[in-house]
């Protein structure tokens, strides 16, 4: 039996079956071999820490670059599972993955689906990352292999209270109802992007964060829920160090002097965009800086994947 805490600390995890789960990228299923008919196990990594509050990068970006987390925890764990299960694939994602994510883990009841589109746990809120392992065995297999997991009989996701403080207090009213978000208006989006309309430029001149945005994740009820209770705090060490919670010029220099702008999850689109907002934040506050280089690593428009 495998069990996920006493190996690497996470302790919100469900197993759901493929069936019940909207397969959006199903050429990632069949890339590693494995059917429809298959099942995933769904692990909520936390993510918040109070040390990385207060600065410009969005809190998943604070930390090293979760997508290495990832790979690491899938190395391992598909390696163990394998070790029990010799016939059964298996294979991890997270971020780029073959299903939409949260609904899947609402509809394994892991937490509620966000009006601001993020799955929200009680614990954590919506401060988790959800890494998945994906399998062509069915979803039973799972209490058999790994401790403490219980299939439900019937998987309905549960919506958040909707009280509509997300939509309030985001900034540039991208939230649609639903858990649709308007990528085209959110700052979280547009801040990766590598070039930016009139009206971008304006809303990241205006955005309090260089990278990403956590507006909607903070002004959330269930986010002062969990920090009143303090649980909020992640558990997980590496989601605690080497913070970078503010991205200036130097640090910018500091970092790709001594390698270490390619282990953040902010590096995926290269300097160029990062430096772009930090200078349009820099003009509104009236102490612009260098726009940098425009080094480039990436032409498309597409997703990190793990
Ligand atoms: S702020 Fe309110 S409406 Fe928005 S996700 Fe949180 S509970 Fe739902
Ligand atoms: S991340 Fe920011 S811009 Fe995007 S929906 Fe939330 S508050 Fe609005």
């Amino acid at each position: 039996m495998i069990d996920l805490y006493e190996l690497y600390g996470v302790e919100l995890y469900g197993a759901i079956p493929l069936s019940e789960c909207v397969i959006a990228k199903p050429y990632l299923l069949e890339r590693a071999g494995i059917t429809s008919d298959g099942s995933a196990l769904l692990i909520l990594l936390p993510y918040f820490t109070h040390g990385g509050e207060g600065g410009n990068v969005s809190m998943y970006a604070a930390a090293e670059d979760y997508h290495a987390f990832c790979r690491e925890l899938f190395s391992d764990l598909c390696a163990r599972l394998s070790g029990i299960c010799p016939d059964p694939k298996f294979a991890g994602y997270a971020d780029h993955s073959p299903i939409h994510e949260v609904a899947a883990a609402a509809k394994a009841g892991l937490g509620v689906y966000g009006e601001n589109g993020l799955l929200i746990t009680r614990e954590y809120s919506s401060f988790v990352f959800i890494a998945g392992i994906y399998t062509d065995y069915p979803a039973a297999i799972w209490p058999k292999i790994v401790s403490n997991v219980e299939l439900r009989s019937t998987f309905e996701a549960k919506s958040c209270v909707k009280c509509g403080a997300c939509r309030d207090a985001c900034p540039t009213r991208a939230i649609l109802g639903g858990g649709r978000i308007d990528a085209g208006k959110c700052l979280s989006a547009i801040t990766q992007k590598k070039r930016l309309t009139d009206e971008d430029e304006a809303a990241v001149s205006a955005a309090e964060y260089v990278w990403g945005c956590d507006i909607c994740q903070l002004a959330c009820p269930y986010t002062a829920a969990a920090r009143a209770a303090g649980t909020l705090e992640t558990p997980l060490s590496y989601f605690k160090d080497k913070l970078i919670k503010t991205l200036d010029g130097k640090t910018l220099d500091e970092l790709e002097a001594d390698g270490g702008f390619d282990r953040r999850a902010f590096s995926w689109r290269g300097e160029a965009p990062i430096r772009r907002n930090i200078n349009l934040r820099g003009m509104r506050a009236g102490d612009g800086e260098d726009h940098g280089d425009e080094h480039e690593r990436d032409d498309t428009d597409g997703e990190c994947e793990v």
